[in-house]
């Protein structure tokens, strides 16, 4: 309880400040607030039936998707063994397809087998308390240990057709916790009949009209924003910082957001980054690779993906609070 709270309470921060550059015109939207996937999801819209739907929705993408739920398909993969093959839903394996043509693009970076160094640092939800850092860190010999049970195409082989996953490595495990939001949201998307707003944890998508969402700034600053964002119907925006889950041990930040390269907590140079695509899982997944491997390569990902996805576009924040823009969209303040 206390962990969800603490979890609840940051985020709210951050979404309050995003919505408040979301007043609708002139018709009075309703707001429904849920919790789902350990965070709190708010749908600004006009029915209150369809939120409610929405909701039930992502609920039951949550009871297929989440490492920390024993029976969910994430759960069963990571509890086992090394040859077991395990039968999951279209859903999940759609999700690790998508989430496996993104590890190959970011070469590793976005990497979701990497939920063992996730455990080893303190971030698996069933252990993280906000701003509480563990008794001590991983030694290198811990992090090496763990670094050798990740990487998704050595530790895992998907069988789309038979929906089975089998693991490899004994010990390897999934985390989906950086694709299933921005998935989540861009899913619900089409079940809305009206000017409808979705966020789930900030991981946020807008139906029926044009959206401007503010850019909350990082670290000290969250009270504060960077600028504006417009995010057109169908879209969604993601943003991965090292300001959402951290820790200071010795006066020294740790953070949830892995680099699977050397199995410490990422340090790019940027400290926020957010991605707006049509696709969310993909722009969730891609926030994630680039706040863990930088702005010059996210800037390589970003022109490879844009004949595709020509509306691709995001905003970098470095440890200096510099900000530099890729793509269309965004006013500084
Ligand atoms: P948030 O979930 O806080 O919105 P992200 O979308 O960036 O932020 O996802 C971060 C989560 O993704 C972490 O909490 C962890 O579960 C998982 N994760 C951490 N590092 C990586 C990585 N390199 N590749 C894939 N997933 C990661
Ligand atoms: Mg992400």
């Amino acid at each position: 309880m206390k962990r969800r709270f603490a979890k609840t309470a940051a985020l709210f921060a951050v979404i309050t400040i995003l919505l408040s550059f979301t007043a609708c015109n002139d018709r009075t939207a309703t707001g429904e607030y849920f919790d789902v996937f350990g965070t709190t999801l708010y749908i600004e819209g006009y029915s209150a039936e369809e939120a409610q739907s929405a909701a039930a929705v992502m609920r039951e993408a949550e009871l297929l998707l989440s490492a920390d739920i024993p029976s969910s398909d994430i759960g069963r993969i990571n509890s086992a063994a090394a040859g077991e093959s395990v039968t999951v839903s279209g859903l999940t394996m759609t999700l690790l397809l998508k989430a496996r043509e993104v590890y190959l693009l970011t070469d590793g970076a976005y990497d979701p087998s990497v939920y063992p160094l996730v455990e080893l640092w303190g971030f698996a939800p069933g252990d993280f308390v906000m701003g509480i850092a563990p008794d001590s860190l991983p030694t290198d010999g811990e992090i090496a240990a763990a670094s050798e049970l990740v990487g998704f195409d050595r530790a895992f082989s998907l069988d789309a057709d038979a929906l089975t996953v089998t693991k490899l490595t004994d010990g390897a495990k999934l985390d989906l916790g950086g694709i299933a939001k921005g998935y989540a949201v861009q899913n619900s998307l089409a079940g809305f009949s009206d000017e409808t707003l979705v966020n789930l944890g900030g991981n946020i998508g807008g139906v029926g009209r044009d959206y401007t969402i503010g850019i909350g700034a990082p670290r000290e600053y969250t009270h504060s924003y960077i600028g504006t964002l417009t995010l057109h119907s169908g879209e969604c925006v993601s943003t991965s910082g090292d300001y959402e889950r951290y820790y200071f041990f010795d006066g020294v930040r740790y953070h949830h957001i892995i680099d699977p390269s050397d199995g410490r907590p990422a340090d790019s140079g940027l400290i926020s980054v957010t991605v707006v695509c049509r696709d969310g899982a993909l722009g969730d997944a891609l926030s994630t690779a680039i706040a863990v491997a930088g702005e010059e390569k996210g800037r390589e990902w970003l022109d490879a993906l844009s004949a595709d996805h020509p509306e691709i576009s995001a905003v970098f924040v470095d440890g200096d609070m510099n900000v530099s823009v890729y793509g269309r969209g965004f006013s500084a303040v």
